[in-house]
Formats: structure tokens, sequence, C-alpha cells
């Protein structure tokens, strides 16, 4: 999953509307964040197998310290903790907490079953959902929308209607992309462009929270 992962985030800043929206965005993918860099540096390993499933070709093949169970909420764990140090807020702090956890629950039913509980002899869990392309499709952009509806009532309330287009448009075509749109054939390339996403969005989110005319 990739677009819909931004869905929590939009429903929690909802939920906690003074917590920044780029933390919220940086938070949702932590996880992905870690496992880009794991991927790079040898520390995990996947890679592409075209057709593996309907949706994509991504086959994890050791993803222990980013997406096991136990490793997802410790980085939630953790980064909460991290933020309240660094900012001493604790609603943003929990919010944030929120945002990790929600990543390891939305991989959930769109994996195979190759997200392990601890260590890579654990019991693995994954529903696979990216079997069915179009319902997978369908699931992610319906998410989106509702993550993009409570935003747009709660935390977004007072973002401009054009800049709401921006973010919206931006989320679409990575929604579209992400299951219709031509994908990499080497992971390392899966693994930077996925980096480069994952620090796009929350730039994209604080331009989309600056005050007006700035
Ligand atoms: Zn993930």
């Amino acid at each position: 999953m990739l677009a819909g992962h931004y869905a929590p985030a939009l429903a929690i800043k909802a939920l906690f509307p003074r917590t920044p929206l780029w933390i919220l965005f940086a938070g949702v993918q932590a996880i992905d964040i870690a496992w880009g860099v794991f991927v790079l540096t040898g520390i995990e390993s996947a890679h592409i197998e075209p057709g593996f499933t309907a949706s994509n070709g991504l086959v994890l093949e050791q993803v222990v310290f980013s997406h096991s169970l136990l490793a997802s909420l410790a980085w939630s764990v953790g980064l909460g903790l991290l933020v309240q140090l660094l900012l001493q807020r604790p609603a943003v702090s929990v919010a944030t907490g929120l945002a990790v956890a929600s990543h390891w629950f939305l991989d959930l039913p769109m994996h195979m079953a190759d997200l392990p509980y601890s260590n890579n002899f654990s019991p693995k869990f994954g529903f696979g959902l990216w079997q069915y392309r179009e319902l997978s499709f369908l699931l992610e952009a319906g998410l989106l929308v509702l993550g993009g509806w409570l935003w747009s009532r709660g935390g977004g309330v007072n973002v401009s209607r054009a800049r709401r287009g921006v973010l919206a448009g931006v989320l679409g075509v990575l929604c579209v992309a992400g299951y219709y749109g031509p994908q990499p054939t080497d992971i390392a390339v899966t693994a930077l462009l996925g980096l480069f996403i994952y620090f796009g969005l929350p730039a994209l989110a604080r331009w989309v929270e600056r005050p007006q005319g700035t």
C-alpha cells in the first residue's frame, strides 16, 4: 500500500487538529522509510518478481526490523516518545504514535503473508488483497476519500480550496500510479523511489498548512 497510508494521517489530523500534518505524513510511512533504508543497506532483503501479485511484484524476504508486528509497535512507541522529547506536546506524541502504528495494520490486508510477528521464523501475516488489483485499488482510493473528507471537516478546515485540490491531486495520482503505472523491476530503484515519495509528501503537507500568502 502506498497512497492509502496517508488516509489515517488525514483522519488523525481531524482528531488532533493541532498536530502538524507533515509529522503525521512522515509518521504513517516511518516503517516504509526504515524499510527503504534497510533494503538499500542490506539489513533487510526483498526482490521484485513481476506478477507475484496482480498489483505489484514486491516479494519481501526478511523485513523483521521494519515490518514485524513487534518492531512496528516499537517504532510507534519509540517515535512517539522521541516527538515528546523534542516538542513536549503529549497530544502530538500520541498522534504520531498512532500514525506510525497505522502502517502495519493497513499493510496487513494487502500483503501476502510476509509480515512476521517477531523474527523471520515466527508466524507471518497478510491477507493477500493485492491478488485482486481492482479491489485493492478501490479500497485504497476509498480510504483516501474517507480520510480526506474527515480532514476537510476537521484539521484541514482552514486550508484553501486550491491547496486542498493540490493535495487531493497528488494523492490521487499516487494512488492510480501505484496500481496502474509502470513499476520498477529493481528493488533498489523501488526503495529509492519510495524514499523520494516518503520525504516529498511531508514537504507537500508543510506547504499545504503554511499560512496563506507565504
Ligand atoms: Zn509497509
